[in-house]
């Protein structure tokens, strides 16, 4: 397959901030596009970013040449020959959005070429070609309450999710999930008098709380209240890096170390029964606490995110080390499609779960979704179900049901 022209276009994602479109154009004329998204809290190991200007100069004085023209017969051949032009730790030469952006407009043309949706093409060519069996329908992590560097209110603990299973098809648990979500925003409207709520950069309500653990409370009342304890329960995204600093973390307004926030953790899990899963609870420097919540929650999920960066190498390493029970994948973290299917891989090796996830800033591009089902992804996670996001939902429902 060559490639006949690749154009970098400069878009912008859901926070106004400035992202690249890549635009690959085949023998035929055809058109094979890919949208990249961003992340504001970050893990220190991720792939580096180009802006728009720089991106264009990569395309200018490296890719046309190098990329034009050559036959590339699978994914993993451009991505392989890119991360070797590149030869860099993070991909700062090339850019691992501009990397990504030339992988997945790649892979949608190899897809096209042979016929298939994108899942199903790079369920072959990466993952056996196993195609997802209905009881891999994944769970649904959906951030309903943001706070951290994600909002301007006084939540430390970035995200608060509601999961949602439940063996129906999955247009029915979006449907559950977004009268769940109005219905949170009625109460939290009337608790606190407002006519209008703020919005956070995930879509979910971004107002004050008494505390870090009132929003989990008022969750849990609320699923318990709907009737929809057997399909929902919760999971939080701490994010703990952003709180992180000299002398330790600074969580609900004292200054706390690790066996301290452990034993907050451990509260809250003790307080809440639907609490499933928690993400990035340490800094990600910080592996004693990883080890020692993994240890003593076997029966939650420890996931990290900006611990593992969708590296294969990070992931495997932690899991081995026994610090985590599930992985974000990220494919913006990490830079190709190639290594974001060896990182699932890796995460199914080592027997922790998969949860493919978007980013905070993002755009219309559903490449997650089919990722999550060429994969047999344990979860998704696409924020509140509102906005652009809605869209993600939607490709779900459509390649699921
Ligand atoms: C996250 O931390 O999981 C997340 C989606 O946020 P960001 O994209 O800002 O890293
Ligand atoms: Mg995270």
């Amino acid at each position: 397959m060559k490639i006949q022209d690749i154009i970098v276009k400069l878009i912008f994602d859901s926070r106004g901030e400035e992202t690249i479109e890549v635009e690959l154009q085949d023998e035929n004329s055809d058109l094979f596009r890919a949208q990249i998204p961003s992340g504001k809290s970050r893990g220190k190991n991720e792939a580096a970013v180009l802006g728009y200007d720089a991106a264009q100069k990569v395309v200018a004085s490296i890719l046309n040449k190098k990329i034009i023209g050559p036959d590339f017969n699978y994914v993993r051949e451009l991505d392989n020959f890119l991360i070797s032009l590149d030869n860099t730790k993070n991909k700062s030469k090339i850019g691992g959005n501009l990397m990504l952006g030339i992988s997945i407009a790649f892979s949608r043309m190899m897809a096209f070429m042979c016929g298939k949706e994108l899942w199903e093409f790079l369920s072959d060519e990466f993952f056996g070609g196993r195609a997802s069996s209905e009881s891999e329908k994944p769970l649904i992590f959906s951030n309903l309450i943001n706070g951290g560097e994600h909002a301007n209110n006084n939540l430390d603990i970035q995200e608060y999710m509601v999961v949602v299973g439940g063996g129906k098809p999955i247009s029915l648990r979006v449907k559950k999930l977004i009268s769940f979500y109005k219905k949170l925003g009625d109460i939290l409207k009337a608790k606190n008098k407002l006519k209008n709520i703020v919005i956070g950069d995930e879509g979910g309500y971004a107002i004050d709380f008494k505390d870090n653990f009132e929003p989990i409370k008022i969750l849990e009342d609320l699923i318990y209240k709907q009737g929809f304890k057997k399909e929902f329960s919760l999971g939080l995204d701490v994010a703990a890096n952003s709180f992180y600093g000299k002398g330790g973390y600074s969580f609900g307004g004292r200054k706390v170390n690790t066996k301290e926030l452990g034993k907050i953790y451990s509260g809250y899990f003790k307080k809440s029964k639907l609490l499933h899963s928690i993400e990035d609870p340490f800094a990600e420097t910080d592996e004693d606490g990883f080890k020692k919540l993994k240890n003593s929650k076997a029966d939650r999920i420890v996931v990290g995110d900006d611990l593992t960066v969708t590296s294969p190498f990070l992931i495997e390493k932690y899991a081995k080390a026994g610090l985590i029970s599930g992985v974000i994948i990220k494919p913006n973290q990490i830079g190709t499609v190639t290594e974001s299917c060896e990182a699932m891989l890796a995460a199914k090796e080592n027997k922790i779960k998969t949860i493919v996830s978007h980013r905070s800033g993002e755009t219309k591009d559903n490449f997650i979704i089919h990722l999550a089902k060429a994969g047999g992804a344990y979860g998704v996670k696409i924020g509140a179900p509102v906005r652009e996001r809605i869209l993600k939902f939607d490709e779900l429902i459509r390649i699921y049901d």
